[in-house]
């Protein structure tokens, strides 16, 4: 297992891409410290069959990503209960769609300061942890809209901008200290956060949840697949492996053929 030892905050893990990031990075031995929204009882189920299954310590953080204190105090309990903090994977995301002028500003703020904002505290509290041990592994969950944008989407494609954007300058500071900083820009991928659009737009339109399944992918990938939480849990292994060792302030791309247009 290549990450025994190894200690990992995964924001917004108890649901779709977090989890499967959670899932693959203790997959690997290591411990985890899960975050995000849910019911207690649930959250304690993942959190107890993560650790079961893999054999690795796995804590939880109620942490509110809009919170700039809770995000500290979540690096602060991950490295009090856990040991350090060797991996960030900043991944906690909403949506809200709606064109400029009808968009709520209160919505605006949300957006910006879960997807764009909690990155930057939560990496402003772990780099140190990394210098101090000279190893540490940041990948930020931005998105194809990291790249592209769409309509009715403003503060969504202006937070993954601008986190793909923290992710060069994180890359640049830290290129002499062990520690790497890259993004994950996925296409669609069929979690709670994208099925709530799916449902939206069927009853919108009164066609069937399949059809607007398939149509949303064929909008904008050439590849009529999703990809799935496994695939980026998978692509985050990597990222955290001796391989990628130079592979830093990247925008990865996986998100069948989105971007290459
Ligand atoms: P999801 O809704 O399934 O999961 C979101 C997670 O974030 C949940 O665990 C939720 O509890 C947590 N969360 C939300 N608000 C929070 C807050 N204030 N504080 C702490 N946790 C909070 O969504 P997902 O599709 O798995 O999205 C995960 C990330 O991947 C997001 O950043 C999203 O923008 C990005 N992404 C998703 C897709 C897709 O197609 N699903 C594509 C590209 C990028």
């Amino acid at each position: 297992m290549s990450l025994k030892g190894k200690v990992a905050i995964v924001t917004g893990s108890t649901s779709g891409i977090g989890l499967g990031i959670a899932r693959a990075l203790a997959g690997e031995g290591a411990s985890i410290m899960l975050n995000g929204f849910g019911e207690a009882v649930e959250i304690e189920a993942i959190r107890r069959d993560l650790a079961e299954a893999h054999g690795v310590q796995v804590r939880y953080s109620d942490a509110n990503m809009m919170d700039p204190a809770q995000i500290a105090a979540m690096v602060g309990l991950a490295r009090e209960t856990l040991g350090s903090v060797d991996i960030l994977v900043n991944n906690a995301g909403i949506q809200h769609t709606a064109e400029i002028e009808n968009f709520a500003p209160e919505r605006w703020d949300a957006v910006i300061a879960i997807n764009l904002s909690a990155a930057f505290h939560a990496m402003q509290a772990a780099i140190p942890l990394m210098k101090q041990t000279g190893w540490g592994r940041i990948i930020n969950i931005a998105s194809a809209h990291g790249k592209v944008a769409s309509a009715q989407k403003a503060a969504y494609v202006a937070a993954k901008h601008g986190l793909v954007g923290l992710t060069k300058v994180a890359a640049i500071e830290l290129a002499n200290t062990g520690a790497t900083c890259n993004a994950i820009c996925p296409g669609w991928v069929l979690t709670p956060l994208v099925q709530k659009q799916i449902l939206a737009r069927s009853d919108r339109e009164g066609r069937p949840e399949a059809e607007v399944r398939h149509d949303l992918l064929a909008e904008k990938q050439p590849m009529l697949d999703f990809t799935t939480p496994e695939q980026i849990g998978a692509l985050s292994v990597f990222l955290c492996s001796d391989s990628a060792k130079t592979i830093t302030g990247a925008a990865l791309s996986i998100d069948g053929g989105w971007t290459a247009q």
